[in-house]
């Protein structure tokens, strides 16, 4: 570790320590790492017996729904529907000694919950993903080389003075099994084994997660995957499959977007391909993509050329404009960095 890295930590920790007031914010369509991050930093400032909000843009996904505290996140996209500052806030949210941004850094991802920011004093970020050009100006305490938020919260947990029990041992477990895809993933290292052995031994379910997070899901979400499986496109010669979902096929099934998460793993599983992509409708004229990659190609940098971003082998970004015109853009990169 640096020592740029070290003084972060120490930064972190003093302030939590100086502070009383604590908000806690995930990225906005939040994954289990953020989640289970999240409220895992919750419970420790809470054991401390600090005042601490959990607060994130968008609702609990509800395959996490079986984390301890997950009824504690309240919804910035209430607090703030018209996606501006108000007056009126609740007496708790007016003011904050900190606030702690977790699985990202760029205020822009917090969505509606960005306008927590300037009620905060000073603002820390605990993240794992390559700094962007919007980062968020505070306490950075972020390693890309950590296969999760959660994993790099686990070596850094005692150090910013906190103590571990089950229920934080699940959510940082959580954490680390949903970014490595359930410990299958080329960024499940040695240190990831070894923190969810030790994260199972202090009371951690890997298999109650296993079943939560990908073994349980509604029916729509299974009739969607039937319906991105069946629209599979193949280009670049094999070397790139995807898939689209128009807001009526959503409509058709019944499904929501929350019953897309995964597809893209399975449209990834055309044997000659390297890259794999989803495109969502999500909203009418939205499009939603994620990409994924085999081996050394970097899909996020692909995805920072549209405005998105996230790691080298899954990435996404967001286009204002039809399915067909989406695709038209974004292909060409994709195809490119294929070959
Ligand atoms: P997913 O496809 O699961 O939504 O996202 C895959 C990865 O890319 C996640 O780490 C996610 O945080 C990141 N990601 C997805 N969309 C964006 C985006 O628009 N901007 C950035 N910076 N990262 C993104
Ligand atoms: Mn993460």
């Amino acid at each position: 570790m640096s020592s740029q890295f070290d003084a972060s930590v120490a930064a972190l920790r003093s302030a939590i320590e100086q502070g009383e007031s604590f908000v806690i914010i995930p990225h906005v369509n939040p994954d289990g790492d953020a989640i289970g991050s999240a409220i895992a930093v919750y419970i420790a400032l809470t054991k401390k017996g600090k005042r601490v909000e959990l607060i994130g843009a968008d609702e609990v996904p509800r395959n996490l729904r079986f984390l301890p505290r997950w009824e504690e996140f309240r919804s910035a996209r209430e607090m703030f529907p018209d996606d501006a500052p108000t007056e009126n806030m609740p007496k708790e949210i007016e003011h904050f000694d900190l606030a702690i941004i977790v699985d990202l850094s760029a205020p822009r991802r917090l969505a509606h919950a960005r306008h927590l920011i300037p009620l905060a004093k000073a603002v820390a970020v605990v993240d794992h993903h390559e700094l962007g050009d919007d980062v968020a100006d505070g306490i950075l305490v972020v390693d890309s080389s950590y296969a999760a938020t959660a994993l790099l919260l686990y070596h850094i947990w005692e150090a910013i003075g906190f103590e571990f029990d089950s229920d934080i041992a699940q959510c940082l477990l959580t954490g680390i099994a949903t970014d490595t895809g359930g410990f299958k993933f080329q960024n499940t290292d040695a240190r990831a084994l070894r923190a969810a052995a030790d994260l199972v031994q202090r009371g951690g379910n890997l298999s109650l997660i296993h079943e939560m997070v990908w073994d349980r899901k509604p029916e729509s979400a299974l009739k969607l995957l039937g319906v991105a499986l069946n629209n599979l496109r193949i280009a670049a010669n094999g070397k790139v499959a995807y898939s689209t979902l128009s807001l009526q096929e959503y409509e058709s099934v019944g499904a929501t977007d929350e019953d897309s998460e995964g597809i893209v793993n399975e449209v990834g599983k055309v044997d000659s391909c390297v890259i794999s992509a989803l495109f969502r409708e999500h909203l009418p004229n939205r499009i939603r993509v994620s990409v994924r990659s085999r081996g050394d190609i970097d899909v996020a940098e692909v995805c920072r050329k549209f405005e998105g971003g996230g790691h080298k082998n899954a990435a996404g970004c967001t286009f204002s404009s039809s399915l067909e015109s989406a695709i038209a853009a974004l292909m060409p990169s994709l195809e490119a960095a294929a070959l």
